[in-house]
């Protein structure tokens, strides 16, 4: 039996493990945290959003520059797959109203833990609190675990070591430098799934975190979305903002800000909103006409302040414009500590068309630590699943050739 190491614990290193139990490989599946799938845990506490039900074309231009590559790997595991897989362990799945893929339990949990019982089974062994620290002179993978350092000469490894968002799930990012000096080609890792700081007044902020805007189309450039945001102390974020987190976050690094329209009323005309308006009693202030007019929430109101200025039009049809597009500039990114995922990451030029790392033969990655970004909608944990699988398949065309 070939011995395999998968070093991390979450979504593509477990599936790298099944395909490789399966194969009758003697897997070991090694992670720096207590216990593991820290992360698709989190993700369960919205419900899990496994994968995504539009069609394949267009789910596979989700992933932008990354498509090319990504697109073989996903269409050897499809959404489809994903769903039948997830029925394996017990977890039916439906599809929500926005096309989004959930099982029915709309957590991780259950699925997890059927998971975890089915790995063991199938012989699959776990270290837990070994964290990978490089490499020895003679190869073996150097781990500091609570009984000090641990060496271990597999004859493939997966790399599964995730992104750099939410450290304090396990997956830290550390991984980059020692990759960097093993000579593998590395984009810059950066926040994906975002908020965005807008610099809101100190009042505002305070007043309004943590509501959302509901039911309002957000343009940036020539891309409109529909969808809803949420108001935090110093921005926002949110579906709407996340969707298009990548182009402001690289309209931000090359000219210092980006510009966003949000339209409160999406589906109303603005000669409606204006008419509306124009039948309040001109005596009575913006806000009160606002509110009793087109039925402008204090949130609302209070953001076309932010973005207009205090005193807003009283002209009905210059107020029922500033409904239409009110204007935000977007300062910063949010931290990656603080995003969903992460952008960058080992450069498909430095993997084989199985993932096998050019400058390190034996040793495959997996996961989100590959160069692609996705926006949320169950694309993220879609390519992960299906990266780890095809990082399996790779070790076993390796180890059936090496
Ligand atoms: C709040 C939140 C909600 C999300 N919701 C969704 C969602 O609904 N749908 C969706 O598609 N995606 C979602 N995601 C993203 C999704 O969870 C990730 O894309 C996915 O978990 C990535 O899988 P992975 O296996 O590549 O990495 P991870 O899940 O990050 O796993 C990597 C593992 O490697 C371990 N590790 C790292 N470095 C080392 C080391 N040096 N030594 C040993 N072990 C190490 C870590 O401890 C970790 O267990 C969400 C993410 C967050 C933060």
């Amino acid at each position: 039996m070939a011995a395999v190491a998968i070093i991390g614990a979450g979504p593509a290193g477990l599936m790298a493990a099944e395909v490789l139990a399966e194969a009758r490989c003697a897997v070991t599946v090694y992670d720096r945290m207590p216990s593991v799938g820290r992360k698709l845990l989190m993700a369960g506490r919205g419900g899990l959003n496994l994968t995504h039900s539009e069609p394949l074309a267009q789910f596979l231009a989700r992933y932008g520059h990354a498509a090319g590559r990504l697109g073989p790997l996903i269409e050897a595991f499809p959404p489809e797959a994903l769903s039948t897989w997830s029925r394996g362990l017990g977890q039916e799945t439906f599809v929500g109203s926005s096309g989004r893929v959930f099982p029915k339990a709309l957590k991780a949990s259950p699925l997890l833990r059927a998971w975890l019982a089915r790995l063991r089974e199938a012989g699959v062994e776990f270290r837990t609190r070994h964290d990978l620290v490089g490499w020895d002179a003679g190869g073996a993978l150097r781990f500091q675990a609570p009984t000090g350092e641990v060496f271990v000469s597999p004859e493939a490894t997966i790399l599964a070591l995730g992104g750099a968002s939410w450290p304090k799930l396990g997956s830290n990012g550390a991984w980059v430098d020692l990759l960097a000096q093993a000579g593998v080609g590395l984009s810059a890792l950066q926040p994906a799934n975002a908020g965005f700081d807008v610099g809101w007044s100190e009042l505002f902020g305070d007043r309004f975190a943590g509501q959302p805007l509901k039911g309002i189309a957000v343009t940036f450039g020539r891309t409109r979305l529909r969808g809803e945001a949420m108001v935090t102390r110093d921005g926002l974020e949110g579906g709407a903002i996340y969707l298009l987190s990548a182009a402001l976050r690289e309209a931000i690094a090359k000219d210092g800000s980006a510009r966003v329209w949000i339209d409160l009323r999406p589906d109303a005309r603005v000669e409606d909103l204006a008419a509306r308006l124009a039948q309040q009693p001109s005596h009575q202030s913006a806000a009160n006409r606002l509110r009793k007019g087109v039925h402008l929430t204090p949130l609302e109101t209070n953001l076309l302040r932010e973005a207009h200025g205090k005193d807003l039009p009283g002209e009905p049809l210059a107020l029922a414009a500033s409904i239409k597009g009110v204007p935000l500039r977007l300062v910063a990114i949010r931290p990656i500590e603080r995003a969903i995922s992460t952008a960058g990451g080992v450069r498909f030029e430095a993997v084989d068309d199985e993932l096998m790392l050019k400058a390190k033969p034996g040793v495959f990655v997996a996961g989100e630590m590959l160069d692609w970004e996705a926006p949320t909608g169950g694309y993220l944990l879609q390519a992960s699943f299906a990266t780890g699988r095809a990082a399996a398949r790779g070790v076993l065309r390796w180890l059936g050739s090496s």
